[in-house]
């Protein structure tokens, strides 16, 4: 998940790759920008605050 690059998180490549932990390592690491191929277009991340919800 993590770019051995520049050690971020690596866009998604589908909608199902959007987890709570994704968004979580987003809001912390960052995202990678490094490995985004052009002319690809992807919904960009939502990054948001970890929300505190009770489950
Ligand atoms: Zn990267």
């Amino acid at each position: 998940m993590l770019c051995l690059t520049c050690h971020r998180v690596r866009p998604a490549l589908s909608r199902s790759d959007y987890t709570a932990e994704r968004a979580w390592l987003i809001v912390r690491q960052g995202l990678c920008a490094c490995g985004v191929t052009p002319g690809r277009t992807w919904p960009p991340p939502v990054v948001r605050e970890p929300a505190t919800s009770p489950k």
